[in-house]
């Protein structure tokens, strides 16, 4: 029977440093305006959100049309390209991560894939810098909705559009490390583990009953036994 394991980026699968920067950046050059992604919390968040809350804490009224969207897209795609180049950021995969992804590929009927917040040219950028990218090339996007909890599904139907067969929903598994991985995955009808390698230690993510948690990924077996276990 397939199963899906479906990762989230940021805070589960990788950390990108001084990530701020090209976002800034992409900012300024498409609206003019220094709106700085330090002053919200953008964990679990997708990025046309992200976008708006930094205005409105800002105190900024922007419309953001979609030829603003769409500058803005190509805008990130070029900075957080420069900035990866130059060094100026640094996207690395968490530990135990490489191990974990290239261990899932060799199970048979094990597909994977991912749901984040990013969009679709960041996320590919992520994680080609983090070595990830030849294991989690399907998933769904910041840029194919604004609200996170439409990813999962999204995710879904583009697995089973590309294998031309269905998955139940809840042959599904979210991995996450925050709060919203978990809303997302419930109101897809999917399951959920949580790590604590993000903002949220693994002793507070239990208390949201995920249908399981793990605090990092280190030990590899521990992890796959875990991730597999929940479908
Ligand atoms: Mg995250």
């Amino acid at each position: 029977m397939d199963k899906l394991v479906l990762f989230d980026l940021d805070g589960t699968l990788i950390r990108a440093h001084n990530g701020f920067i090209p976002f800034n950046e992409a900012i300024l050059k498409t609206f003019g305006l220094a709106g700085d992604i330090r002053t919200v919390i953008p964990d679990g968040n997708t990025d046309p959100l992200i976008l708006e809350e930094i205005f409105a804490t800002a105190g900024l009224e922007v419309d953001v049309t979609e030829d603003k969207w769409r500058a803005f897209t190509v805008n990130l795609q070029e900075s957080y390209s420069w900035a990866i180049q130059g060094g100026l950021t640094r996207v690395v995969s968490l530990p135990g991560v490489l191990e974990l992804v290239s261990k899932l590929a060799k199970i048979k009927e094990l597909h994977q894939g991912v749901v984040t917040g990013n969009l679709e040219v960041t996320a590919q950028l992520k994680l080609k810098a983090a070595g990830l990218a030849p294991y989690l090339n399907l998933g769904a996007y910041g840029s194919d909705s604004r609200k996170r909890e439409d990813l999962p599904r999204i995710a879904r139907e583009r697995w089973e559009k590309k294998m031309a067969r269905s998955i139940p929903p809840d042959r599904c598994i979210i991995v996450g490390d925050t709060p919203r991985d978990l809303d997302a995955a419930r109101k897809s009808h999917m399951k959920c583990v949580l790590v604590g390698t993000g903002r949220y230690p693994v002793e507070e993510l239990k208390f949201f009953s995920p249908d399981a948690c793990l605090s990092d990924f280190c030990d590899t077996e521990i992890a796959l036994e875990t991730i597999l276990k929940v479908s």
